[in-house]
């Protein structure tokens, strides 16, 4: 029996600090940054 149970390769996405929040996913008020929706990026 071969069984191939390696995890699938992901490549490294590439992201993009938000440009709104700058990354931290808060904006300057300290609440979930409305750009990213609190990811950091987009
Ligand atoms: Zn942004
Ligand atoms: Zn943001």
């Amino acid at each position: 029996m071969d069984r191939d149970d390696r995890p699938p390769y992901v490549p490294p996405v590439e992201t993009y600090q938000c440009c709104h929040c700058g990354g931290t996913g808060l904006d300057s008020h300290g609440e979930i940054c409305e750009h990213c929706e609190g990811l950091g990026f987009c």
